[in-house]
């Protein structure tokens, strides 16, 4: 079943994805080398019910936690740990949060201290991947031609693109119908209506496309243990491209700060 949004569920909607970015931020201020991952998760899980959310992602499908918190070799769906962030690390810190009966979420990938180049161009990369497939997602377009942009552009630059998790409708569920592949073919796949709300979010890795699952049951990791990437962001289709719902600002606002100090 594919729902289609009313101009005032897309309000909702963005004002969810707003609560996720705003709440990234905060994440933003703490991420550095010696913060544990579960700290993250429970100053995420403060700020949401502060501000009137729920934590989208606790208790669903049995997930333990608000953050989904993903270090280097873990692609996605990371149970926040109490290891300290080290130098050198990566960290995606995905979020979901349910206000007004809709949800949001949102995922950035930050840098811990000082990271070597070949990770920071995965993480602009896997950016400009997002991007692409962004630009992809309108009206008269396909499903197939936003994971054509995705790949294309994360392929030219020999990095695997994870097949096993994709992207996803969003709204009253935080996982709607369609998926939303990072792979594809032009012109194939589902026909993109005005309305439809997307969750978009490439799952870029340093090294080959194969995942595995870790003995936790949630975390998935590369096969070939080398970093991974992954940025997310929540989208309406519209005639003209697509709107982005929610927005990385607060959060560049503040890694910025950060880095003028
Ligand atoms: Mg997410
Ligand atoms: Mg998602």
């Amino acid at each position: 079943m594919i729902y289609l949004k009313t101009e005032e569920e897309i309000e909702l909607i963005r004002e969810s994805s707003l609560l996720v970015g705003k709440t990234l931020a905060e994440v933003a201020k703490m991420v550095e080398p010696g913060v544990t991952p579960l700290e993250l998760d429970h100053l995420a899980e403060e700020f949401i019910k502060d501000h009137g959310g729920v934590p989208g992602f606790k208790g669903y499908g049995g997930f333990p936690n608000t953050l989904c918190t993903s270090v280097n070799e873990q692609v996605v769906h990371g149970i926040p740990s109490n290891q300290p962030l080290q130098n050198g690390d990566i960290i995606s810190v995905d979020c979901g949060v349910l206000l007004n009966e809709f949800y949001g979420d949102v995922a950035y990938t930050f840098e811990v201290g000082e990271v070597a180049e070949n990770v920071k161009k995965l993480l602009e990369t896997t950016k400009a991947c997002l991007k692409a497939g962004i630009e992809a997602a309108k009206a008269g377009n396909r499903i197939g031609d936003i994971g054509f942009a995705v790949q294309s552009l994360a392929e030219k630059e020999g990095y695997g693109v994870v097949r096993e998790l994709v992207g996803h409708g969003l709204g009253k569920n935080l996982h709607e119908s369609p998926e939303v592949p990072n792979y594809g073919r032009r012109g194939n796949g589902l026909k993109l209506k005005e309305g439809l709300v997307l969750a978009i979010e490439p799952m870029i890795n340093l090294g080959k496309r194969n995942v595995k699952q870790a003995d936790d049951g949630w975390t998935i990791i590369t096969a070939d243990r080398l970093p991974s990437a992954h940025f997310e962001h929540d989208v309406v289709v519209r005639k003209d491209g697509a709107e982005v719902l929610s927005t990385h600002e607060f959060i560049e606002e503040e890694l910025n700060k950060k880095k003028n100090k």
